[in-house]
């Protein structure tokens, strides 16, 4: 602890000390002001700035100090001020006490109690940073919590100190006046019991469901104001209508239908969206043939003098074709028809809050009237604006899956998931590939070792990674394309046949009514969407990659059961999307895959934490298979067994990490993993030695000596 908050700490501690040693409570009770009382008010009728400034200071010590007393001295304040002067001074008085207290607080202790506790405080803090002066304002309106237990409390939260003063003045002004005002009866009254008279506790009672009734009619009102210059239909056709047939889309659709609701779909491209045709389905494909290329390669490692293989890039292009027309029945129209959704080929367009225009495939337009619409319209590959980037012509994960010829070289823009897999995926199929990002290194939401791991690999594989380069500029020279980066304050270039960019996701938010409706966007351009998934429209929802915060088919499966069961069941309960236990995985070689913190997120954060490492390459299995490669990461609160996150890398991460998944969602720690009998020999079994990591460095040290001793006896 520092110098300064250690003199702070002492100063308090100090003065809370000879309050208590020299008993000055006693000065803060009712039978001293009630004797008292005649000689005060005549004290303050003769010096009247003198008395109220003398009340002043010691309300304000009182409540700084958070000193047991500031309710005595509320009622003093109307028995001395009367209820005008008394309101005055005890609200100025309070908000400024309280405020030294909240500011100590955070002085000296947010910072430890951030780092030790952030991870259960997350929540609050998000509440907090988003309508903190709301709660604020509730808990100063309510009685029922401790003045001295907020101000301490909200110290460690990251609530503005400007926000906790005003907000705590005007919400504390209601139950002061209420205080003060039975302080003007204080002379009369003979104990504190008698404040709590059924009167006054019907109206402590009505100011703490006051926020709340507040809180309802505001959304009422907003709900109302939104939809004021639209005319709501008598009756709707439809109970939703989904926007969008990708993962997010079709199971909103797909849980309407199973409860009966009547739901359209609409899709203006091709069933199944993004995952189906342009992401997850081709790339792992096409990932599967790399890697079969891959290991032909390493035949050696295997025992084998040699093995050649032969391919036609143009078949292998075939054959990712031919998964994605295997897969596709699974999200065709025929299945959803028989489902009970009625599917619509044609391009969506929100006319007003209950009704979608459909353009259909013919040119007719059909307009349908529903109670409820989700929007799942996803998202689509961002193209920076680079100069001479349009020129020289660019694939993206949408048009790459076209390509029937390799080409020779490739450049990589981009060092996310999606460029990282394809990069790979196209150099073991023979193109000479150069992966450029801008930042340090690739896969930069993982921790540093975790892209090393994978740069590592991908050097191996012949890939040149250019980090810490920035594309400046495209340009065709003597017919040779060229890409010229930033590095160090240089231009590197470099020659390429094709570009393929990879450079993140945007989402669809233009063309489909939100600009005629004012449906906002968040930050990153996303659907604005609260913890429901509504938008500003109450009946309108958002899910899926358009919505964010994840772009993954299964975050997108996730929150449209949300979007539809809310959109659907909303008026009688209403479910908070929930993003506790998050997994994901970058399929490149080695895999990738993470579920909850990381080391990198938990530093960001200030969250404290262990670390337990199991290296893969003592794992029997990954031996045998010629994989014995990566790490299981456990990061876990420390000297507890909770489990913050997880990340894996290996072969079939993906998969592997299904058991912490499993721990984290249903509360289970190391102890129950390292309990359950895993496969021998399976890879599956690294989840079980990396508890064992975890259960070694936590062994109980003195119970092993005495347990030693207990042997050493037996032995006799
Ligand atoms: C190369 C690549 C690899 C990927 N790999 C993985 C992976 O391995 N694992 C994973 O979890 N995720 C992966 N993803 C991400 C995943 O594909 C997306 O997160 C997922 O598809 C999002 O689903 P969605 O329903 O939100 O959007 P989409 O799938 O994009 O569906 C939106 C649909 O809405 C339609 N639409 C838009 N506007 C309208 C309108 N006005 N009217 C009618 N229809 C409209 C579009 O045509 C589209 O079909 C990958 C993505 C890519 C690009």
């Amino acid at each position: 602890m520092s110098r300064s908050k250690l003199l702070l700490v002492a100063v308090v501690a100090i003065l809370v000390i000879a309050f208590f040693a020299f008993d000055a409570g006693r000065y803060l009770n009712l039978e001293f002001f009630k004797a008292r009382h005649e000689a005060i008010v005549a004290y303050y009728q003769t010096q009247p700035l003198a008395a109220a400034l003398a009340y002043f200071v010691l309300y304000v010590a009182v409540t700084g100090l958070s000193l047991p007393g500031a309710a005595i001295m509320t009622l003093a304040g109307g028995a001395i001020f009367g209820l005008l002067w008394g309101t005055l001074i005890v609200s100025f008085a309070s908000s400024i006490g309280a405020t030294l207290a909240f500011l100590a607080s955070r002085f000296v202790l947010r910072d430890w109690v951030q780092q030790r506790f952030g991870r259960q405080l997350r929540p609050i803090n998000a509440g907090v940073e988003k309508e903190g002066g709301f709660y604020l304002f509730t808990l100063r309106l309510v009685p029922a919590f401790p003045f001295f237990v907020i101000n301490l409390l909200m110290g460690l939260t990251p609530v503005r100190a400007w926000t906790f003063y005003w907000v705590s003045q005007a919400g504390m002004l209601a139950g002061t006046l209420v205080y003060v005002n039975a302080g003007t009866q204080l002379a009369k009254l003979d104990s504190l019991s008698g404040i709590l008279s059924p009167g006054l506790i019907l109206s402590m009672t009505l100011l703490g469901v006051f926020p709340l009734v507040a809180k309802k009619i505001v959304d009422t009102f907003q709900a109302r104001r939104v939809y004021a210059r639209w005319r709501k239909p008598d009756r709707f056709d439809r109970n939703l209508v989904v926007i969008g047939a990708g993962s997010a889309g079709l199971v909103t659709a797909y849980i309407a239908a199973a409860v009966k609701a009547r739901v359209t779909l609409v899709e203006k491209h091709r069933m199944g969206g993004d995952c189906l045709n342009t992401g997850c389905v081709p790339s792992k494909a096409l990932i599967k043939t790399a890697r079969v290329l891959d290991q032909f390669r390493r035949a050696p490692d295997y025992g084998l003098k040699n093995a050649t293989v032969e391919f036609d890039f143009a078949q292998i292009m075939e054959r990712v074709q031919r998964v994605v027309r295997t897969v596709a029945p699974h999200d065709s129209v025929a299945r959803y028809s028989e489902l009970g959704v009625e599917c619509l080929a044609g391009e969506a367009k929100i006319v007003s809050p209950w009704e979608v225009e459909v353009r259909l495939a013919s040119g007719a337009t059909q307009r349908l009237s529903t109670r409820s619409i989700v929007i799942a319209a996803g998202a689509r590959p961002f193209v920076p604006p680079i100069p001479g980037l349009d020129e020289v012509g660019y694939l993206t994960s949408d048009n790459i899956w076209n390509l029937r010829a390799l080409p020779g070289r490739l450049v990589v823009l981009g060092g996310g998931p999606i460029g990282s897999e394809l990069t790979q995926a196209f150099a073991r199929l023979g193109a000479k590939v150069t992966q450029v990002e801008m930042l340090p290194r690739i896969l930069m939401r993982e921790d540093a070792e975790v892209s090393a791991m994978v740069m590592n690999k991908f050097r191996e594989d012949g890939i040149e990674v250019l980090v810490d380069h920035k594309a400046k500029q495209f340009l065709v020279e003597d017919g040779q394309k060229i890409l010229i980066a930033e590095h160090g304050g240089r231009d590197v270039c470099v020659a390429f046949d094709a570009v393929l960019v990879a450079v993140g996701r945007v989402a669809n938010t233009a063309g489909y009514g939100l600009e005629e409706l004012g449906i906002p966007l968040a930050k990153t351009r996303t659907v604005e969407t609260n913890e429901y998934l509504q938008t500003i429209y109450p009946n309108i929802y958002a899910c899926g990659d358009v919505a964010g915060p994840y772009q993954f088919t299964h975050t997108a499966a996730h929150q449209a059961w949300f979007a539809s069961v809310n959109a659907l069941f909303g008026v009688l309960r209403k479910f908070r999307a929930d993003y506790s236990v998050i997994p994901w995985a970058t399929f490149t070689d080695p895999e990738v895959a993470r579920v909850g913190l990381n080391e990198t997120e938990a530093k960001e954060r200030g969250i404290a934490y262990e670390v337990s490492i199991y290296p893969i390459e003592d794992l029997d299995r990954a031996i045998a298979d010629e994989v014995a490669h990566g790490i299981v990461k456990v990061l876990t609160v420390p000297g507890k067994d909770v489990i913050l996150g997880v990340t894996i890398v290996g072969d079939h991460a993906g998969d592997l990490i299904a058991e912490f998944v499993s721990a984290m969602r249903h509360g289970l720690g190391l102890n129950k993993i390292l309990g359950t009998i895993h496969i021998y020999p399976t890879l599956a079994e690294s989840n079980k030695y990396a508890a064992g990591v975890w259960k070694r460095a936590h062994a109980p040290q003195r119970l092993l000596a005495m347990v030693e001793k207990f042997h050493a006896w037996m032995r006799g």
